[in-house]
């Protein structure tokens, strides 16, 4: 599964009715989307998915954020698909994303900054892994 990783459209960039905005962005930027879903997470799921920042001083306000409204979790194929879509997203603080970036343009704050995405070919199996069933992605053919 090296050709694939995790994205989410985080509930801020929902909110601000730019999902429409964001998924053009993935096309353009050569993604095949594998799956796609809409979703609410509760706190203790976004605590699950985000358990690697547990002991960070921001995880609380974190997985509040991410379980306060709906938000797409998406799984994206192309060659080399996390380090394309950790470039196509931008740093993680949208004042240090680079220009034509997702978080550039539809960020909010360093905490809502629009999209997740997976750092690791590893990370990106156990995300992916973590919202949908092998079922649910759609077959190379
Ligand atoms: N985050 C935050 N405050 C910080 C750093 C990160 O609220 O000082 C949030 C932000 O939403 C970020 C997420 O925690 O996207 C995960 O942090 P990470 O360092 O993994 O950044 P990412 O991989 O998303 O760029
Ligand atoms: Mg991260």
């Amino acid at each position: 599964m090296n050709n694939i990783t995790f994205a989410i459209i985080k509930p801020d960039a929902v909110k601000n009715r730019n999902t429409g905005k964001i998924y053009d962005r993935i096309i353009s930027a050569g993604f095949e989307i594998k799956s796609a879903k809409l979703l609410r997470m509760t706190q203790s799921q976004a605590e699950g998915f985000y358990a690697v920042h547990k002991e960070r001083p921001f995880f609380g306000e974190l997985t509040e954020f991410m379980s306060s409204g709906p938000c797409m979790v998406l799984a994206l194929q192309k060659e080399n698909a996390v380090e394309e879509w950790r470039k196509t997203i931008g740093a993680t603080n949208p004042e240090e994303a680079e220009n034509g970036t997702i978080r550039k343009d539809f960020a909010t704050n360093i905490q809502e900054n629009a999209v997740h995405g997976s750092d690791s070919d590893e990370n990106a199996k156990k995300e992916i892994g973590f919202f949908f069933s092998d079922s649910e992605l759609i077959a190379n053919n």
